[in-house]
């Protein structure tokens, strides 16, 4: 990371916890980590990406319906699904240092080394070497890579390695009173799985004909061994997952689809395309017969924010064997080949799923600027989020431009009536640049000033975060002007 990228980033970090986007959790205990709190100006934010999502997902498709399932679920569906043998990290110790690493990060680490000092050569070599000891599970192939290409544990600065080991992502915890093997369940470490063991109640009671989609929001919790990187990799985190029902043979085409339906998705809010790209999954997990992931340049590089995975119909097949419930769909449409119709079958399945917390940061990271305002007579600068304004978490802000004459309870009654429709804020405290400035750090898109002469004439003054232009305006004005721009 260069210094101004890695600026950046730190500068953002400290942004979102001053002004109440992020705070650590527990932090009055040291906090906990890679587990962080939403503050009140977060949660809004998170929200608003939510709604973002939900609409443009279930309300713009008439065959994609919600879906809020428990966290908690039988045990054995994570048996049928694969995770609980095979979710998985190879995990490496220092024997001085007693850390812990995953394995595959510390290589990537070194081939993002190699590809800063200019040998691209040994990063693309070890890149492939890596790669096909991932493929093939061969664990001790991967150590011997990390002696061969001397890595050193950041913290003790030895080579003194174990053994790589497997290590299982999935929290744990017990179910009733008594602690009996038999009563351990998970906590879910994707939210797919609620959706496939709820998708033929959703199909029969929704009427659904395939293809159709189930979406859900929803609390994941994986026990990453290196969280780093803020809420990058958290242990518990949001997913926004939709599960495509898809007629076996079409999967390939719904998986195009998706795969450019979901990047028109992140563009729509108005980031320049370069800064993201797709990157294709040489090696497949399991269950999967494609997958691209979306990736967003973040100030440390590009990293994954979204995965689309066509999952063929492995896990439906799973609960099937599992559960022995069919999970068959009955297509009554008529095969044009056969004359006949499709008739029973399990679908196939096209996911997209993307991490509610890496969009949030994407999100502040694209919004952050601070900006020099100087001129020839005095320094100045502003920190000023530029948010979509669908997403601001506030989306206008009232002053009365000093706190008496009448002027606050004027700014009260135009509030009273904006607000049943906008999140607003109201602030009377400090001269009007000053507050202009604390709406502009979390992003807020007008600042309305109520003045003596809007008691007159019930004009104010609108002022635009971006340009920093203000106009005057008649108060019943402001419902359109606001509710044009916040719109989705
Ligand atoms: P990574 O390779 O970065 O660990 P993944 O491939 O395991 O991610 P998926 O299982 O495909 O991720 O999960 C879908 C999305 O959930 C990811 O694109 C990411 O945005 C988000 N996600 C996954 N793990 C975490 C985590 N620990 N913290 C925050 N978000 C996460």
């Amino acid at each position: 990371m260069s210094k101004s990228t890695d600026e950046l980033f730190k500068n953002v970090i400290s942004h979102a916890k001053e002004y109440g986007f992020v705070f650590p959790s527990s932090e009055i205990y040291d906090g906990l980590s890679a587990v962080y709190d939403y503050g009140q100006n977060g949660v809004e934010l998170k929200n608003n990406i939510k709604t973002y999502w939900w609409k443009a997902m279930v309300q713009m498709h008439e065959n994609i319906v919600g879906l809020d399932s428990a966290i908690f679920m039988h045990p054995t569906i994570w048996k049928a699904s694969g995770h609980v043998d095979g979710f998985s990290d190879p995990m490496i110790d220092n024997k001085d240092s007693q850390k812990r690493y995953r394995a595959d990060q510390l290589l990537e680490d070194k081939i993002a080394r190699y590809d800063k000092d200019g040998k691209t050569d040994k990063a693309e070599q070890l890149q492939i070497e890596m790669d096909n000891a991932l493929k093939a599970e061969n664990l001790p192939r991967l150590r011997e890579l990390i002696i061969e290409h001397e890595i050193a544990d950041p913290v003790s600065g030895t080579r003194n390695w174990t053994e790589v080991r497997q290590f299982n992502l999935m929290f744990s915890t017990q179910m009733g009173a008594v602690a009996d093997d038999a009563d351990l369940i998970y906590l879910r470490p994707e939210t797919a799985q609620g959706i496939f063991v709820n998708y033929l109640n959703v199909q029969k009671s929704g009427r659904m004909k395939i293809p159709f989609g189930i979406a859900q929001i929803g609390k994941a919790f994986r026990n990453e061994v290196i969280a780093r990187q803020f809420i990058i990799r958290m242990r518990e985190f949001e997913q926004m997952e939709m599960q495509y029902f898809v007629r076996p043979g079409t999967q390939k085409e719904w998986f195009n689809k998706w795969k450019e339906t979901r990047l028109k998705w992140h563009l729509a809010l108005g980031t320049e395309p370069e800064k993201y790209r797709y990157h294709e999954h040489t090696k497949l997990a399991h269950y999967a017969d494609a997958a691209y992931d979306i990736e967003f340049e973040f100030p440390f590089g590009f990293k994954e924010v979204e995965g689309i995975h066509s999952r063929t119909d492995f896990d439906l097949s799973q609960h099937q064997k599992f559960s022995t419930k069919k999970m068959q769909y009955f297509d009554p449409e008529v095969d044009p080949e056969t004359g006949k119709p499709f008739g029973n079958y399990i679908p196939y399945v096209i996911e997209t799923s993307i991490g509610l917390d890496r969009m949030f940061l994407l999100t502040m990271i694209n919004a952050f600027e601070e900006e020099d305002l100087s001129t020839e007579e005095k320094q100045d600068s502003r920190t000023v989020l530029r948010l979509h304004p669908c997403l601001a978490p506030v989306k206008a802000a009232i002053f009365p431009l000093i706190k008496k004459d009448g002027l606050p309870e004027k700014a009260r009654e135009i509030m009273d009536r904006l607000k049943v429709d906008f999140n607003l804020q109201y602030e009377e405290k400090d001269a009007i640049g000053k507050r202009y400035r604390r709406q502009d750090a979390i992003g807020t898109p007008f600042c309305i000033t109520v003045d003596h002469q809007t008691l007159e004439d019930d004009t104010v003054t609108i002022r635009y975060r971006d340009t920093m232009q203000q106009e005057r305006v008649n108060s019943a004005e402001l419902q359109k002007i606001i509710g044009d721009k916040v719109s989705w």
